[in-house]
């Protein structure tokens, strides 16, 4: 236990009022994880998340506003005026730890536990930290304190084991770091370099939504340096990767590149989140440009090129078939012809977006 300092203020009142009713009602309670992390490097958190003895009925018989969400692990939703909503989850351990080494990887996680418990199945100490609002004390059962100190990501126990249960971790560590600028323990570091390719086997839609969380919090360009320079980005994403490490034969088109992310993060500062859509065309605009350039269907090499990326990081059908429809409507827009909105006037803001984006860079 740590006395704490963080900054009660910018605890969300809601969020307390939860902690503070299932106290009255004898439950252990405790607010946890990200927004935890967030107000001890001194960043204001976007959500409370709260941790608890109580099982999802005896928070819903508290509540009325309250509903339980999930089949695999199911959890309480306290909501709020203004859409807003608290998730308490019960205490939660790793299911018995499996032997066999080849299949480490996690299937079910829905067995109650004790607090400690559910703070040693987290994936990075700076994440796994317990705060007793009562008693104003972190509780700290994996040195994340310290790490918070040393502003360091380390996975709690062995990383190459942390990694292989659940390969996404990888994509979690760049975030963190990227986000919150904070170094990674080299022992965490090679193990995400040596266990990359285990990202092929995650579930796609998970590495998807992780490859766009990375592009979305403001430190689009930190990530993709980073995912690109530990190799991670040649298991998700070669066609940019090897963008990339041929710099030497395209200097400006590689330099434009990272200066469309900054203008990204520039804009997601600015004016908060962009376009799923628009941010992975930002991703891919300049080798697309390279892949079309010299091409007579230019629709053509666009969608050869798009295919197997769209395959790989498992691009919903939405998002890559907006994708191809911009990429068509680039031209046109760049030489400032008139384009008929009409039924794609979506699509244009959205492709006038990524001009915006490109220009600013
Ligand atoms: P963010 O600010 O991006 O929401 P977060 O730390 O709150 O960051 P969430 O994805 O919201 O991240 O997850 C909440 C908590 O659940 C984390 O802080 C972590 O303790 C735990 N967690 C999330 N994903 C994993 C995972 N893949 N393995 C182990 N623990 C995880
Ligand atoms: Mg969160």
């Amino acid at each position: 236990r740590h006395d704490a300092f963080l900054d009660e203020s910018a605890i969300d009142p809601d969020a307390a009022k939860v902690v503070r009713r299932l106290e009255r009602h004898g439950f252990q309670c405790y607010l946890v994880g990200g927004c935890i992390r967030d107000l001890l490097l001194g960043g204001r958190p976007k959500d409370f998340d709260i941790a608890t003895s109580a099982r999802p009925e005896d928070v819903r018989s508290l509540f009325r506003n309250c509903r339980i969400i999930g089949r695999r692990f199911r959890l309480a939703h306290v909501l709020f005026g203004g859409g807003k909503v608290i998730e308490v989850a019960t205490f939660r351990k790793n299911p018995q730890e499996i032997d066999e080494e080849e299949d480490l990887l996690i299937r079910s996680d829905n067995v109650f536990g004790e607090a400690h418990e559910d703070a040693i199945r987290r994936d990075f100490t700076i994440n796994a930290l317990f705060y007793d609002l009562d008693r104003r004390q972190v509780l700290d059962w994996c040195g994340g304190m310290e790490d918070i100190a040393k502003r360091t990501i380390r996975t709690i126990g062995e990383p190459s084991v942390r990694f292989r249960e659940d390969p996404v971790r990888i994509l979690r560590a760049i975030k963190f770091a990227a986000r919150l600028d904070l170094g990674i323990e080299p022992t965490v570091y090679d193990a995400m370099v040596s266990h990359r390719e285990d990202l092929a086997r995650a579930a796609r839609p998970r590495v998807f939504e992780e490859v766009l969380r990375l592009m979305r919090q403001g430190s689009a360009h930190r990530s993709m340096w980073i995912t690109w320079e530990s190799g991670v980005m040649a298991v998700l994403m070669p066609e940019l990767a090897a963008f990339l490490d041929d710099e030497e034969s395209h200097p400006e088109a590689v330099a434009r590149f990272w200066r469309q992310l900054d203008a990204v993060d520039r804009t997601t500062h600015a004016r908060g989140p962009i376009e799923d859509t628009v941010l992975m065309m930002m991703l891919f605009y300049e080798p697309l440009e390279e892949a079309m350039a010299g091409s007579r269907d230019r629709m053509r090499a666009a969608g050869d090129f798009l295919a197997p990326v769209a395959e790989r990081v498992a691009i919903p059908r939405r998002v890559g078939d907006s994708m191809r429809r911009i990429v068509a409507l680039l031209p046109r827009l760049r030489t400032g012809r008139a384009v008929r909105a009409g039924r794609n006037g979506e699509l244009v803001t959205l492709a006038q977006r990524v001009l915006e984006l490109v220009s600013a860079s």
